[in-house]
C-alpha cells in the first residue's frame, strides 16, 4: 500500500496515485522480501531484486540493464573512498534506478502520458525509460540546465519544455501541466524510492555481505539518501548487515535547507532561498520529502555538511585526474571529505563510500565555461 506520512491515510496501490488526498507525499509499504535468487534475463540489471521491491502483479520489467556499476577505490582527502560509479547508468545517472521501477508500474497502471519536472538527469532518465514503455513524455526544465541534459531529453523524443526562472518555477508549472495527465516525479513516487534500494544492495554485495561504516550522499529532493537507507534497512532487518552505515548528507552552500533543518533540528525542512550553484542536480530549495530525509540523516547518526562552489570544482577535477569523469553535482559529496576528516568523524578503519550521480559529459557546456573559458583566466589554455 501507499501510505500517507502526515495524516497517515493509507491506499492501495491498485490505481494511479502520486501524493495524498491532504498533498502529501506518500511512501510506499511493499510486502518486500530481500532474496539473492538472479532470474535469468535479469542478471544484469536491478531486476535481480526485483522480490524485494514488492510489486504485486507480474508486470514485465521495463529496463535498459541499469545497476550492477562498478566499485572501485580512489584516495580523497587522504583517505582510501569507496566509489560507486552510478553515473555509467543506461542515461548517464543513478535515477535511472528509480525510474526502471517507476516506469514499470506506470506501464501496469496503463497510463498513457507523463510530465515531470527536472533540472535534467531525472527528465533524462524518465524520458529514456518511457521511450521504452510506449508511455507519451514531457519534460519540463529550467532554462538554465546544462545543454547536454536538454538534449538527451529532447533526443529520447520527450517533448522539452524550458521555463524561465526557478528551479521551483519549472516544478510549477509541470505540476499545472500535471492536471491533466500524470505527474510521475522521483521527487513523490514511492516506486522512484523502491529502485533506488538497490545500490544499497550492490554497495554490499561487491564488499562481500559487509556494510560500509559511512556513506556520503549529495542530497536535493533526497530520492538517493532514502532509497540508500531504506536499502539498508532492508538488509539490517534481513540479517545481511550488524549496521545501517552513518549517512553523510552534503548540500551546495548556495541551496542548503536540509543542512538549515538539520542544524536548528527542526522536524521538517522549510524552504530556502538559493543561488546560483554547479551542483544544479541538487538545487533543491524545498524537497518535497523533506521530513523523511532528516528522520533517515538521524536515523543512521548522520551528519549535513555543505560545500563551496570552489570544492565542487576542485574536486570535479580531482576525480577526472583519477579517471573518473562526473558532473560538478556528483563532486559535491566527495567535496566534503575533507571536512569529515577535519572534523575527526572518520576513524582510521572505518569505511567510506560515496555514489558518484551523474556523468561529466552531459555537463560539458558547463566545465569548459569553467575551465577554460572563466574571464579571470582570460583565455582558453587548459587548467592550472
Ligand atoms: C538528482 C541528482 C542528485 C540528487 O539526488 P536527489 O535524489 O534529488 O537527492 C545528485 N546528483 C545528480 C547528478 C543528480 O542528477
Ligand atoms: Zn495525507
Amino acid at each position: 500500500v501507499f501510505f500517507c506520512p502526515s495524516c497517515r491515510r493509507r491506499f492501495s496501490t491498485s490505481q494511479p496515485r502520486w501524493r495524498c488526498d491532504c498533498h502529501s507525499y506518500l511512501l510506499g509499504e511493499f510486502n518486500a522480501s530481500l532474496s539473492h535468487a538472479p532470474s535469468g534475463e535479469d542478471q544484469r540489471s536491478i531486476w535481480r531484486f526485483r522480490e524485494s521491491f514488492g510489486l504485486s502483479g507480474g508486470a514485465r520489467p521495463v529496463t535498459l540493464g541499469e545497476g550492477s556499476t562498478p566499485l572501485v577505490t580512489r584516495r580523497i582527502a587522504g583517505r582510501e573512498v569507496l566509489c560507486k560509479l552510478d553515473y555509467l547508468c543506461p542515461t548517464g545517472s543513478y535515477k535511472d534506478r528509480g525510474s526502471s521501477v517507476m516506469i514499470t508500474k506506470l506501464k501496469e497502471w496503463g497510463i498513457g502520458e507523463i510530465v515531470d519536472d527536472s533540472s535534467g538527469n531525472a527528465g533524462a532518465s524518465v524520458a529514456a525509460y518511457a521511450a521504452a514503455a510506449g508511455i507519451r513524455c514531457r519534460i519540463f526544465v529550467p532554462t538554465s540546465t546544462s545543454a547536454g541534459k536538454a538534449a538527451q531529453i529532447a533526443m529520447y523524443g520527450a517533448d522539452l519544455v524550458r521555463v524561465p526562472g526557478t528551479r521551483e518555477d519549472t516544478e510549477r508549472a509541470a505540476l499545472q501541466a500535471a492536471s491533466d495527465t500524470f505527474y510521475a516525479s522521483h521527487n513523490w513516487s514511492p516506486h522512484f524510492l523502491v529502485g533506488m534500494k538497490t545500490v544499497a544492495y550492490e554497495i554490499v554485495e561487491q564488499l562481500d555481505g559487509k556494510a560500509p561504516d559511512w556513506v556520503v550522499t549529495p542530497v536535493g529532493g533526497g530520492s538517493l539518501l532514502l532509497g540508500l537507507y531504506d536499502g539498508f534497512r532492508d538488509m539490517l532487518r534481513a540479517g545481511w548487515i550488524t549496521d545501517v552505515p552513518r549517512i553523510a548528507a552534503v548540500q551546495s552552500t548556495r541551496c542548503a535547507p536540509v543542512y538549515e533543518a538539520w542544524r536548528k533540528n527542526l522536524c521538517d525542512v522549510p524552504a530556502v532561498a538559493k543561488g546560483e550553484t554547479a551542483a544544479e542536480g541538487i538545487a533543491i530549495a524545498a524537497p518535497v520529502r523533506g521530513r523523511s530525509i532528516l528522520e533517515a540523516i538521524r536515523g543512521s547518526k548522520g551528519v549535513v555538511y555543505t560545500v563551496e562552489e570552489d570544492a565542487i570544482w576542485q574536486m570535479t577535477r580531482s576525480l577526472a585526474e583519477q579517471s573518473l569523469y562526473v558532473e560538478p553535482t556528483a563532486a559535491a559529496a566527495p567535496a566534503a571529505i575533507s571536512s569529515m576528516v577535519a572534523d575527526g568523524l572518520l576513524q582510521a578503519d572505518e569505511r567510506v563510500a560515496i555514489v558518484l550521480t551523474g556523468i561529466g559529459l552531459k555537463a560539458t557546456d558547463k566545465i569548459v565555461e569553467h575551465f577554460f573559458f572563466e574571464g579571470r583566466r582570460g583565455n582558453n589554455a587548459p587548467p592550472r
